[in-house]
């Protein structure tokens, strides 16, 4: 069984993670996309919120699943038997950024590799705190978030 995770915070998808997803999903058997949760950050939004809208976005697609995660991501992928990792490339701030988490993730666990996606030229601008800014201010996020989706003030937890 090859299994992948992608994990991130999700604190929302944008399309930019959509279209890594969908991209990437036929190439596993399994993908889960696991919501990375750090006691030290602030999100704008539940976890089990981000869960509903991941899994939501992606119900047309049967061998995706969403779930959560505490800790280190190489200790979820062993836990989950994943062998591969898969990230999105954006910019070449990103790459530098995943190079050293990747090399340090390949020291701890050499079996699990960290495979890239290069994002669509049309997501490179787009990031997550983009999207809560704009929230923030009202301001209207519906051509950045997937399409299944639709995010209201009411589900802001942190503004
Ligand atoms: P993290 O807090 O771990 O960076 P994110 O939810 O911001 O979590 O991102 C998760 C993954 O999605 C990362 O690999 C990131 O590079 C990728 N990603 C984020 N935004 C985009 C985008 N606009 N296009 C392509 N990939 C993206």
């Amino acid at each position: 069984m090859k299994i992948a995770v992608f994990p991130g915070s999700f604190d929302p998808i944008t399309v930019g993670h959509e279209s890594i997803i969908r991209r990437a999903a036929p190439l596993f058997d399994r993908l889960i996309i696991a919501i990375g949760y750090n006691a030290e950050k602030r999100y704008m939004f539940t976890v089990e919120q981000r869960k509903k809208w991941l899994s939501k976005v992606f119900d047309d697609i049967p061998n995706i699943e969403v779930d959560s995660f505490e800790g280190l991501t190489v200790d979820y992928c062993k836990k989950r038997g994943a062998s591969y990792i898969l990230r999105g490339l954006r910019t070449s701030a990103d790459f530098e950024f995943e190079r050293s988490v990747g090399q340090v993730n390949k020291k701890l666990h050499d079996h699990i590799e960290t495979i890239f996606f290069l994002s669509e030229p049309q997501h490179t601008a787009l990031n997550s705190s983009i999207v809560r800014e704009l929230l923030r201010y009202k301001g209207n996020v519906d051509q950045f978030v997937p399409n299944k989706i639709k995010i209201t003030h009411e589900q802001i937890k942190n503004k």
